[in-house]
């Protein structure tokens, strides 16, 4: 069994210390994902090429010139483009497709001598909590191979959970790096929406798409969020404000803080007992404390789920216009002109959760329905937007559950996805406020499930975020 390190520091002073090598570390690695092949957490393995870049990052820490990554071994999700790699989304429609050019974040990752091993499953176009959408096929939890990963970053949290690679790479649109992270105790960030770069990120939903880091640690978290974050000339949505070091400036927050959590997380009866009863402890931990801990309620709670689902959907339907069968990947042996090239295509290549979203996003953005689904949701999206700014200026935190139950049964959300789209009820609101967030492990139910709590803060409150989650996790 190969050894789980907690933070990158532990891998590099062993690496120093000449206990193990890169090319070592690296095997240890593909040795678990063979032996843990049956969670189907990757779409497709590295194996030869991270072992040549591990040999040659060897020399590299001989000689003084690795990179701030040097040691980290990554997975990304399957829908960042690595040039000369395949990329899939886990769809059907981009069988066969292969990255022309690098996504910003791969670029900076491999400039600083991060490893990537593999390319993580996902839910297909990243769209769904459970990772079960993917072509192909469900990822399972290592906690409970009966369990879903959580989605849909799946395949990107398993891999760390079952010790695959050290850390993975996810993208969060609605909750896909915090929830699947929650669901593998483990840390997922989403940062502010601006901070990273979506260059050659297969998008989703533009107005909510954002990279963030599965981690063992909030040491990891932070140093991988500051070589990915900053402006880039491919990505106008990007922030020009200076990426602060947020892994050299990571202390434990000392003083006291003010907290508000959702009072509903606690009331409601769609939340899971045992957390309920977790995010009591934490509210007491932080009370014992000496933290002002606040119960809030949230008057737009019930238009949370609704305005992410009808802008998200209309965002995707314009988004996969561009999977015609003519320019990427699958194209219908069918086909017979032009017409029958996209329906066939089309038809052929997305999957039943994708079609279902590209019809819905049609709907909402059709001339008849535009102003009654698509301009009131984004109303409704400016009122979430203020109304969790302003809770914001008043507390330095809101905390609630990153989930509403522990990790499904596989299958569950295929007989009823209004269960599934109601599980993002409490990721929802950072993204679409903007804020960062993230879920932090506190701990595993009476069944062995791993539970997690989030944090959302300011705007660009990043540091702050990390520095208070490093003393949070203590507790
Ligand atoms: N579960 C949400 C959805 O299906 C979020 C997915 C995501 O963040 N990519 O849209």
């Amino acid at each position: 069994m190969a050894k789980f390190y907690s933070s990158l520091s532990e891998i590099k002073s062993e690496l120093q210390s000449g206990n193990i090598t890169v090319v070592e570390l690296v095997k240890n690695y593909l040795d678990q994902i063979q032996l843990n092949a049956h969670l189907n957490a990757f779409n497709e393995v590295f194996a030869d090429e991270a072992l040549t870049r591990a040999a040659q990052l060897d020399d590299s820490f001989k000689q003084g010139t690795a990179g701030k990554l040097a040691g980290m071994v990554i997975g990304i999700k399957d829908n960042i483009c690595y040039k000369g790699h395949k990329v899939s989304a886990s769809s059907k429609i981009l069988d066969g497709f292969t990255s022309i050019y690098s996504s910003t974040i791969v670029e900076r990752l491999l400039a600083e001598d991060a490893i990537i091993i593999g390319r993580c499953n996902c839910d297909e176009f990243a769209m769904g909590a459970t990772n079960e959408s993917s072509h192909y096929g469900p990822v399972k939890n290592h906690a409970d191979n009966s369990k879903v990963s959580g989605g849909s970053s799946g395949g990107s949290a398993v891999a760390v959970q079952a010790n695959m690679c050290h850390a993975a790479i996810g993208t969060d649109t609605g909750g896909s790096v915090r929830q699947p992270a929650s669901f593998c105790g483990l840390v997922g960030l989403k940062p502010t929406y601006g901070r990273v770069s979506r260059h050659g990120i297969i998008a989703y939903a533009s107005s909510f798409d954002q990279v963030g880091p599965i981690t063992r640690s909030i040491e990891d978290a932070a140093l991988l969020l500051e070589v990915m974050a900053g402006a880039d000339e491919y990505d106008s949505t990007l922030s020009q404000k200076p990426v602060e070091n947020y892994s050299t400036n990571l202390q434990q927050t000392t003083g006291k803080k003010k907290i508000a959590y959702l009072q509903e997380a606690l009331t409601s009866p769609g939340v899971d007992a045992e957390i309920k009863s977790n995010l009591t402890q934490y509210i007491e931990k932080l009370s014992a404390d000496g933290h002002t801990v606040t119960p809030i309620s949230f008057e737009h709670l019930d238009y949370l789920v609704p305005a992410y689902y009808i802008l998200a959907t209309a965002e995707a339907s314009s988004n996969l216009a561009r999977y015609d069968g003519v320019h990427y990947g699958y194209r219908s042996t069918a086909a017979t002109d032009l017409l029958t090239t996209y329906k066939k295509s089309r038809s052929e290549g997305f999957g039943k959760e994708v079609k279902r979203r590209i019809m819905l996003g049609t709907f909402v953005l059709s001339a008849g329905y535009y102003d009654a689904y698509y301009a009131k949701a984004q109303k409704v999206r400016r009122l979430i937007r203020e109304k969790t700014e302003s809770i914001l200026q008043e507390y330095d935190f809101i905390l609630v559950p990153s989930a509403p139950e522990p990790a499904s049964e596989i299958g569950r959300v295929e007989k009823d996805p209004v269960v599934g789209y109601m599980a993002d009820i409490f990721t929802v609101q950072a993204s679409l406020a903007g804020v960062p967030a993230v879920s932090l492990p506190t701990g595993n139910n009476s069944k062995g499930l791993p539970l997690g709590l989030q944090l959302l803060t300011k705007h660009f409150g990043e540091q702050e975020l990390l520095n208070f989650s490093k003393y949070f996790l203590q507790l």
